[in-house]
């Protein structure tokens, strides 16, 4: 099956958070309650709980300040290190290119969350599992768009084959260019290729991208295992999944209306 990537064009995002709450709607994932902590950003990280997040940037511009924002995800990496790392096996890549990560399988024990680079998947208290995008895999098997691709007003985030997305998005740089904008792709070669694509309007960097983001390596593998079981997480992760309740579908989607 020919591989599937989404299309953020960070140009005609508005920052209007449709994308979270149809992400949280659809997925079944808690409201975070925050306090207002000096940023427009809520909730203030990514987390097991929120899968996807708008991100907020000011840049300056011949002395006059521009908003950016950036909707973030997981970006379904050719070279996953969230999989790489799983000893659960719970991590697996389908043949769309999605990095899917089973609940039930999840052990709890945060590998996955110390080796993303892109800080894109987070542990939940309320199901004691890591938690992240899924690419609503189960809507794309069932013929329909992602929650957050429904929902966005402006058309910044769409879906499609890969090949005819990448073909999409230096169609959309070269037209930019062409109006004197400093427009940029990324995704299409990091970490052998993202399922998320990204046009930019100015350097990864501005937007809190890493400019060349790194596959956990084995050695900083063997440290963060070090430390988890200096803090007696892998010791407990065999128990944990003995003891879990098998019947307990913590992935599973609602009708919310999104459809
Ligand atoms: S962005 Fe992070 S969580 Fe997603 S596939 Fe890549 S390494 Fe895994
Ligand atoms: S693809 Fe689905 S799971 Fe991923 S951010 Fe969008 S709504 Fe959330
Ligand atoms: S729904 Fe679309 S326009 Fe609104 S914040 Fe998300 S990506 Fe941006």
């Amino acid at each position: 099956m020919a591989e599937l990537a989404k299309f953020i064009d960070v140009t005609k995002c508005t920052g209007c958070r449709g994308c979270q709450v149809a992400c949280k709607q659809w997925n079944g994932l808690e409201a975070i309650k925050t306090t207002f902590s000096g940023s427009y950003e809520n909730p203030p990280t990514m987390g097991g709980e929120t899968w996807t997040k708008v991100r907020f940037f000011e840049a300056e511009d011949n002395g006059k300040v521009r908003f950016l924002f950036r909707k973030t995800q997981c970006m379904h990496c050719t070279e996953a290190s969230c999989a790489a790392v799983c000893a659960a096996g719970a991590i697996k890549k389908d043949d769309k290119g999605m990095v899917v990560l089973d609940q039930n399988k999840c052990v709890g024990c945060k590998n996955c969350v110390l080796a993303c680079p892109f800080g894109a998947v987070g542990f939940s208290e309320k199901t004691g599992t890591s938690g992240k995008c899924r690419m609503c895999v189960d809507r794309i098997d069932n013929g329909m768009e992602p929650a957050c691709v429904k929902t966005c007003p402006t058309g910044a985030v769409q879906m499609g084959d890969r090949e005819q997305i990448l073909k999409q998005a230096k169609e959309r740089i070269d037209f930019l260019k062409s109006s004197g904008v400093n427009a940029q792709i990324y995704g299409e070669n990091e970490l052998g290729g993202l399922h998320v694509i990204y046009v930019l309007d100015d350097k990864p960097e501005v937007y809190g991208l890493p400019v060349n983001p790194q596959v956990a390596t084995a050695n900083l593998f063997g440290s963060w295992v070090s430390a988890l079981v200096g803090a007696g997480v892998m010791l407990i992760a065999p128990f944990w999944l003995m003891f879990k309740d098998p019947g307990k579908d913590v992935s599973e989607t609602h009708d919310t209306g999104v459809k």
